[in-house]
């Protein structure tokens, strides 16, 4: 049967099979259905040559049973409102497996940051803020970057939700500069955080993590730092790459090096002695561990079956289909899901929210430390429904997070 993979349907496919484990009653699967609220924005952004564009923005509030919502800001030229409110439900779950108090959230705009100055995106950042603004607070909901957006977007975004309210107010968004009151360990902690549970669950497999060979898609934030993690460990991070195409080094390649690459030359191709790969046979190269860290939709029941992998670590966001996760299964390939796998971001964006509430700033080697006892709580709980379920991973991870939520939701009750 053909697939229709919009994010939207995905998560809710996710959903109704956690909802039926659960035993959820049909009242309680339809609020989890829907977000809270979506604000869609019209941005008229003045351009360095005097033109007027407009761009496209969403923010999709989905539940705040557990507390504010937080979630990420994309900025990518072809979002779809669908595409964010899927965004949306997944971090709710994802906080909830952390334990931590936030709902979800996830916005986005649809642009090509490539095509535009620095000066443009922040005119742009700051008019899509002041469009969402009394939606926003540390109290209500929690900006943070995510694909095309980083720390520079985050300190715009506070800088502006600060000058509106009169006072600053660093509390007002997560993933910003140190200088500002970022954490320490923010920018690394998503990749982090992939390689925490890739040592826990070799744990669990036999997986001998010196020298196992590491696959990675995607480079930005996250790709690169969980090779740097992947290599700390002692994994050789045989190929990785960008929206250009990939590079494969059966010898292992250097992290640094080719993020020093990348920026000299805008991308990963033609590093050195590496040979030069798409992006579609970077998914399908022998390896022990593949981390897609790029979009979502890569892995489906077209290439499930070429994967040759021992593990599937879900650093983006949706990367793999439901039939794709099925083939996986049957092969016998331990899958990491997406919301417990890349909760290592929002975890320190938590820790930096406390700081900035508590105006203290942690060392490194505190947020490293808590960051690690939260990730290996949140893999054992999940693996404690996995042993009682005798499901995969993705069941196990998406009946614990839904089933938080539906508790919150319960002993809150329903008002008026
Ligand atoms: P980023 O913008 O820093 O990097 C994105 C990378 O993906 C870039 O290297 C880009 O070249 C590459 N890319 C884009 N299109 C591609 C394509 N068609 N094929 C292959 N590569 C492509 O973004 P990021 O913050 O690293 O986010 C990556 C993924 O991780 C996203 O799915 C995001 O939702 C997820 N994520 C990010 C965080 C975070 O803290 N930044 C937290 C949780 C999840």
């Amino acid at each position: 049967m053909a697939e229709e993979n919009t994010a939207l349907t995905v998560a809710l496919t996710q959903l109704k099979l956690a909802s039926r484990k659960l035993k959820l009653d049909s009242g309680m699967h339809k609020m989890l259905s829907q977000p809270k609220r979506s604000i869609s924005v019209s941005i008229n952004v003045r351009m360095d040559n005097g033109t007027v564009n407009v761009f496209n923005g969403v923010r999709v509030q989905h539940w705040d049973a557990r507390g504010p919502f937080k979630g990420g800001i994309r900025y990518y030229p072809d979002i779809t409102l669908d595409e964010v409110t899927a965004l949306a439900m997944l971090m709710t779950w994802k906080c909830a497996i952390a334990d931590i108090p936030f709902g979800g959230a996830k916005g986005g705009i649809c642009v090509n940051t490539k095509k535009l100055s620095t000066h443009e995106l922040e005119r742009l950042t700051r008019r899509y803020v002041s469009l969402i603004f009394e939606y926003l607070g540390p109290q209500k909901d929690i900006p943070a970057p995510d694909m095309y957006t980083d720390a520079q977007t985050m300190s715009w975004i506070m800088d502006t939700y600060s000058q509106l309210k009169g006072y600053r107010i660093p509390e007002s968004a997560t993933g910003k500069p140190v200088e500002i009151g970022g954490s320490w360990g923010r920018t690394e902690a998503t990749g982090r955080g992939v390689i925490h549970c890739v040592k826990q669950a070799s744990e669990n497999n036999g997986l001998k993590l010196k020298g196992a060979r590491v696959v990675i898609q995607g480079f930005g934030n996250v790709g690169f730092h969980a090779a740097v993690a992947a290599q700390e460990i002692g994994c050789k991070v045989i190929a990785v790459s960008d929206s250009t195409g990939g590079i494969f080094c059966p010898d292992g390649l250097n992290p640094q090096d080719v993020l020093q690459h990348k920026e000299q030359t805008k991308t990963v191709q033609n590093y050195k002695e590496c040979k030069n790969i798409t992006n579609e046979d970077l998914l399908e190269i022998e390896c022990d561990v593949l981390i897609p860290a790029a979009l979502q939709n890569q892995i489906t029941h077209k290439n499930a079956d070429k994967i040759k992998t021992r593990m599937v670590a879900e650093a983006a966001n949706g990367p793999t289909t439901p039939e794709a996760d099925k083939i996986l299964y049957e092969k016998e390939i331990c899958l990491i899901p997406d919301i417990l796998a890349n909760s290592g971001g929002v975890i320190v964006s938590y820790f930096e929210w406390v700081q900035n509430l508590t105006r203290e700033q942690w060392p490194l080697e505190k947020v490293n430390q808590k960051l690690e006892a939260k990730m290996t709580k949140a893999f054992n709980d999940v693996e404690t429904i996995v042993v009682r379920e005798e499901s995969n991973m993705r069941t196990g991870a998406l009946m614990l997070g839904v089933g938080r939520v539906a508790n919150a939701i319960k002993v809150l009750g329903l008002w008026p």
